[in-house]
């Protein structure tokens, strides 16, 4: 009988709740045991209280709670060795032989890692005395499977992370709201989203708000020329009779010499030169919270199912999977691919090398 514990961990998103209640129903229909792991890795660093087994009717009520009804936290001692054989040594205490962590691309990378290290974090505590030999017997192999928890879709291998789109939803009400204020004054706005390397909520928000011009750390405009290129395209606007303005910068926007381009540049840039009236909003943790758009109840709900089908699935030689959906439809990728393609990508964007970047999603499903 598995034992399978939940984490949430990272920053809360939309649909993390629904995915601990599918994850917990599921594993009770398959005849195992549901465990909630309380605050993230902090839970399983401390062990005891933290870890509760989960009955079908604790999960009432959760595919419309926003925000994650378990608790998420940075967790530092997770990052330290030390934090991960008191994690290994707490799962084996409360017979906790499975693992399903909801988070972004920091958190499914300390779920790699920890599953590569588990042979030696069992044989140190052995060693170490903390724990028998017997006591270990039936815990050589971790079974751990990710689902991706983030409102930046961020991460590779998945079309859509949970969360993301109910942020994006959030983003688009929010500028409506700004627009008719926008309309009225014929005021000019600078709406600051979410996203410190991915600018995903921003284009995407972008499109659907039809914004004036949308600031993303993937194409960075030039140093020197996107002070004239912004005001031309909104004087354009502007001529065509156009009332209101948006622009909507991401949190990590950078130019072409990677300085940070903040809302607060671009305001003074539409005040100076363009003598428009100019806010800023800083849509902030709204973008956060509420409860999750249909589409994140959906997917998390089924991906969480699929999760336990994977544990279930697992033997000691196929790798830990990923769960994501890649066009509308479920799949399972090799964690550790999943971590890896995500830094590449990453470091690809770093270096301004956005080719690079474009050839690597691009190439996140091929055969
Ligand atoms: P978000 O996308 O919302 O930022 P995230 O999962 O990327 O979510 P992080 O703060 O990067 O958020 O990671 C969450 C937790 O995962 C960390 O506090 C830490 O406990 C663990 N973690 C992250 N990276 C590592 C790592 N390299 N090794 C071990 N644990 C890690």
């Amino acid at each position: 009988r598995k034992k399978i514990g939940i984490i949430t961990s990272g920053g809360d998103a939309p649909g993390m709740n629904s995915a601990v209640r599918a994850v917990v129903r599921a594993a009770i229909h398959k005849g195992c045991d549901a465990f909630a792991i309380y605050e993230g890795y902090e839970g399983l660093v401390q062990g005891g209280h933290m870890m509760k087994q989960m009955k079908w009717e604790d999960v009432r009520g959760w595919l419309s709670e926003g925000g994650t009804l378990i608790g998420t936290a940075r967790c530092a001692a997770f990052r330290e060795r030390w934090g991960r054989l008191k994690a290994a040594k707490n799962m084996i205490v409360n017979g906790i032989d499975a693992l399903i962590v909801c988070g972004g691309d920091g958190s499914l990378t300390g779920a790699d890692l920890f599953r590569a290290e588990w042979p030696d974090l069992l044989k140190e505590l052995v060693d170490t005395n903390e724990l028998t030999p017997s006591q270990i017997e039936g815990y050589e192999h971790l079974t751990i499977v990710g689902l991706v928890g983030s409102i930046d879709n961020d991460m590779s291998s998945t079309d859509a992370t949970i969360g993301a789109y109910s942020s994006l939803s959030r983003i688009c009400q929010s500028v409506d709201f700004i627009d008719a204020t926008a309309y009225s004054h014929s005021r000019a706005f600078v709406v600051e989203v979410m996203g410190r390397h991915c600018g995903w909520l921003a284009l995407m928000a972008g499109i659907a708000t039809g914004a004036d011009y949308v600031f993303i750390p993937e194409q960075p405009p030039s140093a020197t020329g996107w002070g004239d290129e912004i005001c031309s395209v909104v004087s354009a606007h502007r001529k065509k009779g156009k009332r209101k303005t948006v622009v909507i910068v991401c949190e990590g926007a950078i130019d072409s010499d990677l300085n940070p381009i903040s809302a607060v540049d671009v305001k003074d840039l539409l005040v100076d030169r363009l003598g428009l009236d100019t806010r800023i909003t800083t849509l902030g943790h709204v973008q956060r919270g509420g409860s999750a758009v249909a589409f994140d109840r959906l997917i998390s709900t089924l991906q969480g199912y699929e999760a336990v089908e994977a544990v279930l699935d697992s033997t000691p030689e196929t790798p830990s999977p990923m769960i994501g959906i890649h066009e509308n439809k479920l799949v399972r990728t090799p964690l550790v691919d999943a971590v890896a393609l995500t830094k590449q990508v990453a470091t690809a964007i770093k270096a301004r090398d956005f080719n690079r970047a474009m050839s690597l999603r691009d190439a996140e499903f091929a055969e």
